[in-house]
């Protein structure tokens, strides 16, 4: 009689394409049995949610590295083409047959489509008698776990922000040890190199997009390091200035999870026993509460998945149907110099600074009055960041439109948030070459200097009576949902 197969255990990877920090990982060599490893590429689910070519590219140039990686340890990867998230499920059952997986272990995400992907893999991996051990190895605080006094989702950041903390100082994870080779186990070979190549060739990207970013856990490990010794101590102070490099720029790292969110929370605490580093660290362990928050949102509230506002009253917003405004935002020619240089930021890097987001986004919805989920897809085209859930939180947020959002009647003024973010116009004059030698009395407001700037645009709306119109189209939907 033929020996019966090894049983072999097997680790799903998705958005956390590491090895350190990686619960999940961790798990599945802590087990006596062989290990294996598999990615399922959905390419055109990508197309379904406008990924951007250059986070394409970071995922899989981060993917070829940790292919690699767990070559070493002896854990073999298999990059399998799907398609589509609908098409994973038959092709994991085929998968765990082939090489008797008997245990698949995963890190667990929160998204309408994410959801039905694994329920579907789940039915598909108990027909073939193979267990799945989730791991909440993406977030700090599973996203169904805190609630308020009425047993409720917190929908306010603040509460939410003290619960979690409150949480996090009895229950926050402790570091794991570092993943390694298991005993016994030999070197393998990383096959994966030809897909890739493959799918990279497939995107068409400009060399000169990629050249300034560096996939992988290696790099963004050691941007977290450098972050946390040099910037974390004056975070809070400069991290509202785009032209300063005052923010980690970890978010791209965060999302494909090359980066371990564990990971940096345990570096930030440390930083909250240094006098220098206090202030700093605990202003960024807010950011990263406001990642979690973003995350609980999305999994409570699953209709925000297609499209919907939070606030329901805001289906009925007549928002502006003028192509030509939209066009002048996406290309950076609104006349508005702070909103241009944003954009311009977002098309020529692949990343914009926080603030910006914000500023860009207030435009978009409240100065022109265009539909915040144009914006919302537009960002997803270009970021590399590009992460729906923050995505969605963060425009819902400047629209006014969702979970503890600016109220409607507050609208950022581009010309002021310009003067105090960008006093001297050095972020302006780096993404708007045409204002270079403007002076600084009228960087902010060009269209006010005595001669015309050659090549930049008058300002495409104007900023008088913009807090009223938004008001009145706020009021008029809330009537018209109370008269339905
Ligand atoms: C309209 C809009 C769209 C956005 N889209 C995205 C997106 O697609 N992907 C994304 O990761 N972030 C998004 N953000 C949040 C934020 O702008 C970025 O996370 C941040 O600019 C990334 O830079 P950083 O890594 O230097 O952040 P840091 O200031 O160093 O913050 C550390 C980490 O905290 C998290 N974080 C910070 N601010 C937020 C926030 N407001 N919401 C959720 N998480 C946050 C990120 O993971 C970030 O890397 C958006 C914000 C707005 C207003």
């Amino acid at each position: 009689m033929p020996a019966a197969p090894m049983e072999a255990v097997l680790v799903w990877f998705r958005n956390d394409l590491r090895v350190h920090e990686h619960a999940a990982l961790s798990a599945a060599l802590a087990d006596g049995r062989s290990v294996r490893a598999v990615y399922f590429l959905c390419e055109d689910q990508w197309d379904r949610h406008h990924v951007a070519p250059l986070r394409r590219w970071y995922v899989l140039e981060s993917l070829r590295e940790l292919g690699e990686r767990l070559a070493r340890f002896g854990v073999p990867l298999d990059i399998i083409k799907a398609g589509t998230f609908q098409a994973v499920a038959p092709l994991l059952g085929d998968y765990l047959s082939r090489h008797s997986v008997c245990k698949v272990f995963v890190g667990r995400e929160y998204l309408r489509n994410e959801l039905d992907r694994d329920r579907a893999c789940a039915a598909v991996a108990s027909s073939c008698g193979a267990e799945i051990q989730g791991f909440d190895h993406g977030v700090l605080v599973p996203p169904r776990l805190l609630t308020t006094g009425q047993g409720k989702p917190y929908t306010v950041f603040s509460p939410y922000r003290r619960s979690w903390q409150k949480w996090l100082d009895s229950h926050g994870p402790e570091p794991l040890p570092s993943a390694k080779r298991k005993r016994g186990a030999r070197q393998v070979n990383f096959e994966g190199h030809l897909l890739i190549d493959a799918a990279l060739a497939g995107l068409a990207i400009d060399p000169a997009l990629t050249a300034s970013w560096q996939a992988g856990e290696q790099a963004a490990r050691g941007r977290l390091k450098a972050f946390v010794s040099t910037s974390l101590a004056g975070y809070q102070r400069q991290r509202d200035f785009p032209a300063l490099s005052g923010t980690s720029m970890l978010s791209v790292a965060l999302s494909a999870g090359t980066l371990s969110v564990a990971e940096c929370w345990h570096l930030a605490r440390v930083g909250l026993q240094q006098s220098a580093q206090r202030e700093g660290a605990e202003c960024w362990i807010g950011e990263l509460a406001w990642r979690d928050f973003y995350r609980q949102i999305m999994a409570n509230f699953p209709r925000l998945a297609v499209g919907e506002p939070f606030r329901e009253e805001t289906r009925f917003i007549q928002w502006s149907s003028d192509e030509s405004l939209f066009q002048a935002w996406c290309e950076g020619r609104t006349g508005y110099p702070l909103v241009d240089a944003a954009q311009r930021q977002l098309v020529q890097t692949g990343w914009m600074h926080n603030r910006l987001r914000m500023v860009s986004a207030m435009f978009l919805t409240k100065n022109l009055f265009i539909d915040w989920r144009r914006g919302e897809q537009f960002f997803m085209r270009h970021l590399i960041d590009g992460d729906f859930a923050a995505n969605n939180g963060g425009w819902q947020w400047s629209a006014s439109t969702g979970t503890d959002a600016a109220p409607y009647f507050r609208v950022f003024s581009p010309v002021r948030q310009s003067q105090r973010f960008d006093p001297d116009g050095e972020f302006i004059r780096r993404y708007v070459p045409e204002l270079a030698e403007m002076d600084n009395k009228w960087i902010h407001e060009p269209w006010k200097a005595p001669h015309p700037v050659a090549g930049y645009p008058s300002p495409v709306v104007d900023q008088a009576g913009v807090r009223d119109r938004v008001t009145a189209a706020f009021r008029a939907a809330r009537e018209i949902m109370e008269s339905q």
